[in-house]
């Protein structure tokens, strides 16, 4: 907490004059690029890894990152986020952002006894954990819990498919679904692949690859965005429409 305060003083004494104009934009209302779905964990920070500035993502973060499902009893913040995010501010991507050495994940490979509320919260996503136990397994050298977390972001996605407002909008080419994965140790963020089904570096390539077919799959005629093809792989993986 002391860190915290030394931070509100200075911000206070350092930067607030330079975020006077920003918040003050803002203060009339927000128009993010995208809903970011991220794991409570500390170390998931995308105003680092994403450069990002206030205004720029709507965020819904909780432990694992989960997606409840669109039919679970109402009450679900997840689930009013993401109505908010498409319905009303019409985001046109959501990201699903995983990373490694996940608590959640390895709570859930273990099956915590000592954490009955996280392992209850985490009981959605038991058919991943099924599916990682028959062998399903994405490409790369990871810990049982990274592979977990990986698989695990790829069924999220599919879960996201399961809400009308979604699949309407990945229908008519307003919405594209990501997958990320934050890779802690190599300071690496990653990106699902749909063609190669693997987590693979956001790098200046990568980056370069992904604005180009945005603009390919928004000029006049375009059809249904490429990144929805995500949920190809997924399916073919096993990993469609968990409950
Ligand atoms: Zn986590």
């Amino acid at each position: 907490m002391r860190k915290l305060l030394q931070g509100v003083f200075e911000f206070r004494a350092l930067r607030r004059s330079a975020y006077r104009e920003t918040f003050a934009r803002l203060a009339l209302g927000q128009s993010p690029d995208a809903l970011l779905i991220a794991c409570s964990d500390s170390r998931v920070a995308p105003n680092v890894f994403a450069s990002t500035q206030p205004g720029d993502i709507f965020v819904i973060r909780n432990v694992g990152n989960l997606v409840p499902a669109p039919d679970q009893p109402p009450g679900a913040s997840e689930a009013a986020g993401l109505e908010f995010a498409l319905r009303r501010l019409e985001v046109a991507d959501i990201i699903v952002c995983g990373h490694s050495s996940c608590g959640a994940m390895q709570a859930l490979l273990a099956s915590a006894s000592d954490l009955p509320r996280v392992s209850a919260w985490l009981r959605p996503a038991a058919p991943v954990l099924a599916r990682f136990r028959a062998g399903a397994r994405l490409p790369g050298e990871w810990s049982d819990a990274d592979q977990l977390s990986q698989l695990n972001v790829l069924a999220q996605l599919e879960q996201i498919r399961a809400y009308p407002e979604a699949s309407e909008r990945l229908s008519a080419g307003r919405l594209r679904l990501h997958g990320w994965w934050f890779d802690l140790s190599g300071t690496e963020l990653r990106d699902y692949d749909p063609t190669l089904g693997a987590f693979v570096p956001l790098d200046e390539p990568r980056v370069q690859a992904i604005l180009a077919r945005m603009d390919a799959d928004s000029a006049p005629g375009a059809s249904v965005p490429s990144c929805a093809a995500v949920g190809v792989r997924a399916e073919a993986a096993g990993l469609k429409h968990h409950q």
